[in-house]
C-alpha cells in the first residue's frame, strides 16, 4: 500500500508545471492524474511516474484498467 505522505508530493509529470497534476488512486494500483486523466501504475509498490507510460493509459476507463498493472516495457 502506497504511503499516504508519498501520494501527497506526488503529482503528474505531464500536467506539473502548468496546473496541479492531483493525483488520486484507484484500486490501489493506479494514479490517476485529475487534470489530464493520465493513469500511471503503481508496481511494487512504486509509482511508475513516465508520461509516456500514463499516455498508455489515457483512453482506458478507471473501470477496465487491470489488476496488477502490467510491467513497463
Ligand atoms: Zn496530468
Amino acid at each position: 500500500m502506497l504511503k499516504q505522505d508519498l501520494l501527497e508530493i506526488l503529482r503528474c509529470p505531464a500536467c506539473v508545471r502548468e496546473k496541479e497534476g492531483l493525483l488520486t488512486v484507484e484500486k490501489e494500483s493506479w494514479l490517476v492524474c485529475q487534470d489530464c486523466d493520465r493513469k500511471y501504475p503503481i508496481v511494487d509498490d512504486i509509482p511508475v511516474m513516465l508520461i509516456d507510460e500514463g499516455d498508455k493509459w489515457t483512453a482506458t476507463a478507471v473501470a477496465d484498467l487491470p489488476v496488477p498493472p502490467p510491467e513497463p516495457k
